[in-house]
């Protein structure tokens, strides 16, 4: 008989519904153009990352907020097919959920973010799902809701002795307590560039043993082990659409050290998980399941 027990995972973060159309010219300022296609599908780095972490075999738990429209309910729909528990995804009366407004055009991308019901996810709403915090394996957190939401998750980790996983993507600068009471700092080299001090990500590097883990698309990944420098290579693949490598690889980064795996066997696991998700399209579309690793 098998002792395995899957990991515990709480992913804190954001929710919404990715609205992408795709045209062969961007509309300029009071310009209409007819587009080629329309699709809806469930984004939100929170929930990218809630589903990769269920598909790869963890117990999740999501911690977000929906809107009371139709986009929440297949929002939660979605967590459901994926085997994410829903129990702390509350819809906020009377608002809408957060949409991301897509337009693929002209080989680049421009993006309008409404955060709405992610706005709610607040330091109070965080306290009703406390006990399924201290009770986690691990907890990952991205930078999709307000910032002292961020803070309060890092104290309750703190306190309780459950490692954090701070993704801090968006961008933005920090405080020093929040860089302290994190376990692991997962930004990609834009986001270690500007959310600290110093002046290059050497010396942010080294300043944060084994804490700060910086990711480089194909070049692979960077940290600092107290004694020297270590590059955790990426896995060479074709990459058809890197949308949702971040969230794949923080994912699968949780997941192997709440199974107990070293920085470095995490990482790798890590780097494998998300660069099958770069050689298929869209964020979740790509996502691999526990099989596809082996
Ligand atoms: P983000 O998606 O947040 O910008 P990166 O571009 O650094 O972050 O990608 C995150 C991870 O996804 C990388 O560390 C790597 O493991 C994987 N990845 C991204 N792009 C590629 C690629 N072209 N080939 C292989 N792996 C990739």
């Amino acid at each position: 008989m098998s002792t395995y027990k899957k990991p515990k995972v709480t992913v804190i973060g954001s929710s919404s519904m990715d609205l992408v159309v795709t045209s062969s010219k961007r509309p300029s300022a009071g310009e209409t153009v007819l587009g080629e296609s329309f699709q809806a599908v469930p984004g939100g780095k929170g929930a990218n990352q809630a589903v990769a972490a269920a598909r790869l075999g963890a117990e999740v738990y999501m911690v977000g907020r929906v809107g009371e429209d139709t986009y929440g309910k297949a929002i939660l729909d979605n967590f459901k097919q994926n085997h994410v528990n829903v129990n702390y995804v509350q819809p906020v009366a009377e608002m809408e959920s957060g949409t991301a407004h897509i337009i693929l055009a002209e080989g680049d991308n421009s993006i309008i973010v409404v955060k709405a019901a992610n706005n709610e996810v607040t330091p109070a709403y965080i306290d009703q799902a406390a006990e399924v915090i201290r009770t986690s394996d691990i907890v990952l957190i991205q930078q999709e809701i307000p910032e002292e939401t961020v803070e309060h998750v890092a104290e309750i980790c703190k306190e309780a002795g459950v490692p954090l996983v701070l993704n801090p993507a968006p961008a933005r600068k920090i405080s020093q307590q929040l860089i302290e009471d994190a376990a692991y700092i997962t930004p990609n080299e834009h986001e270690a560039q500007m959310m600290f001090e110093e002046e290059n990500v050497e010396d942010s590097l080294r300043k944060y043993p084994n804490k700060l883990i910086v990711t480089e698309g194909k070049k692979g990944v960077r940290y600092y082990d107290g004694e020297q420098e270590v590059v955790v290579p990426a896995f060479i693949v074709e990459a058809v659409d890197t949308t949702g490598a971040g969230d794949t690889f923080n994912a699968a980064f949780a997941v192997a050290l709440a199974e107990g795996k070293s920085i470095k066997d995490s990482i790798s696991f890590a780097n494998l998980a998300a660069s099958i998700s770069v050689t298929k399209f869209g964020a979740q579309g790509g996502m691999p399941f526990r099989h596809d690793l082996i």
